[in-house]
């Protein structure tokens, strides 16, 4: 099983089968958002009163510390770092554009590319970057 932590505080952010999220919509509204461990499912989960539209960026913030999830290498890129079953650390960057399916995982050496609109961002170099979070 992977485990998904926040790149401030360290802690997890998967519980079950969920990662669990704090968003904001254009409105300023916040709201929890669950999202898949499994990287590739796009599926999401969140209470109905909260609404969102397609293409609509959503910011992602650490619901434990707060913190924002936003990248340094895009602003409609969010980061999380995710640890293998043998402590390995890996950074994953998502898409935080609503509908739009887009994934790396990197190690710092090579990137891991998921989704259908993957090729948007994939100009980007992660390596130095990401190391200082291990
Ligand atoms: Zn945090």
């Amino acid at each position: 099983m992977n485990n998904f932590l926040c790149p401030k505080c360290k802690g997890h952010l998967r519980v079950g089968d969920h990662i669990i999220f704090k968003v904001k919509n254009d409105l300023k509204q916040s709201a929890l958002l669950l999202l898949s461990p499994q990287i590739g499912n796009y599926s999401s989960v969140k209470h109905p009163s909260f609404e969102f539209n397609q293409g609509e960026v959503l910011e992602f913030y650490c619901p434990l510390c707060n913190a924002t999830l936003k990248s340094d290498i895009h602003p409609n890129l969010a980061l999380i770092l995710m640890k293998d079953e043998e402590g390995k650390g890996f950074a994953v960057y998502f898409s935080k554009v609503a509908g739009e399916h887009s994934t790396y995982e990197t190690d710092g050496e090579s990137v891991r590319v998921t989704g259908e609109n993957a090729g948007l961002y994939t100009y980007f170099k992660v390596g130095d970057k990401f190391k200082k979070y291990l």
